[in-house]
């Protein structure tokens, strides 16, 4: 460990205050002392933010959901509302982490945190993630659990978030309090494709704070689900996964929200996908032939071809358990 203050905002004010003068923001904490330890970060400042108000799951006044920053990820799994309007989010946060990891960690921590490229935590590799301009050991290197889609020469990395995923099928929106006051941001807007400037990984400006996300209303009923696809069974990382939410009427789908983790450097929203089922009714080989098109714009690297063919497998085996068979 190296030196580094520590100090605990009472309030918002206090927090945004010490966050614009370049204070790290920490809750949970269980990304980030990792981190630390390893020398991957070192920040100076850390701000701790967990007396803040930002723990609570409402109904917003358009009948959507709205869940603070500050929720732990067993309370989010566990609310009764998020069961019951989106169990899309609440499987996607119980096959996250460990049973102790999600008592700790907080919904705004997941949905930022790092990821899980092993040369990122590896301090002696080449990262431009971690250091801006050395290079990406990864391209070159391992790459079997690396990005597919939304990849550039500067970082393959994955998003690791699972909830995330679900919040991107549902097209939530993060809502940040900075100096100016509070705004929102589409969740497909708030994570940041590598690009050129892989180090950035948000669409925060500096000492903005995280205040809660919002999932809008949906018409209903909407029957939703996540699948994961991983090397074991508890406590890894996706290979794939398929966050899906449909909405069928009279015998139709009129509604699809689909996406993907494990691919994408973001939460990769399938949205050739969702154009397929729309105004389709459901069937086997509708679902066979909307997932066909989740590859669509897949460049996979020397190590993860099969993800391409195990996405699309993911996806049409979610659809079938979401939409059902007849
Ligand atoms: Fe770093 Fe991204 Fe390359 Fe991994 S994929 S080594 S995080 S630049």
């Amino acid at each position: 460990m190296y030196p580094f203050s520590y100090t605990k905002a009472s309030d918002t004010r206090e927090a945004l205050r010490a966050g614009r003068k370049g204070g790290r923001y920490i809750a949970g904490g269980t990304t980030l002392v990792d981190l630390m330890r390893e020398t991957v970060e070192r920040p100076d400042v850390l701000v701790d933010i967990s007396d803040l108000p930002l723990r609570q799951v409402t109904v917003t006044e358009r009948g959507g959901l709205r869940i603070g920053a500050l929720v732990s990820m067993a309370e989010a799994a566990a609310h009764p509302k998020v069961r019951t309007l989106y169990p899309v989010v609440s499987q996607a946060l119980e096959l996250s982490a460990s049973a102790q990891l999600r008592n700790m960690a907080t919904i705004g921590g997941n949905i930022m945190q790092r990821t899980r490229c092993t040369y990122f935590r590896d301090v002696t590799a080449d990262c431009n993630k971690r250091d801006p301009g050395s290079g990406c050991a990864a391209r070159d290197g391992f790459n079997r659990t690396h990005a597919i889609l939304g990849a550039s020469d500067q970082c393959v990395a994955t998003h690791p978030s699972d909830a995330a995923v679900a919040f991107a099928a549902l097209e939530a929106n993060v809502r940040v309090l900075g100096p100016d006051g509070e705004r929102s941001i589409p969740f497909s807007d708030f994570l940041l494709k590598p690009g050129r400037t892989p180090r950035r990984e948000q669409a925060l400006s500096q000492g903005e704070l995280m205040t809660s996300v919002e999932i809008p209303a949906h018409p209903r009923p909407l029957a939703s689900g996540y699948l994961k696809v991983r090397d074991r069974q508890s406590y890894e990382f996706a290979l794939t996964s398929a966050a899906i939410a449909l909405h069928v009427r009279g015998g139709v789908i009129r509604e699809a929200k689909v996406a993907a983790g494990g691919v994408g450097t973001v939460p990769w929203k399938l949205t050739s996908v969702e154009k397929h089922l729309v105004g389709e009714r459901p069937s086997e080989a509708l679902w066979s032939a909307a997932a066909e098109r989740a590859g669509d714009g897949a460049r996979p690297l020397a190590h993860n071809r099969f993800k391409v063919e195990l996405l699309k497998r993911t996806v049409e085996r979610q659809l079938r358990t979401v939409g059902g068979t007849q």
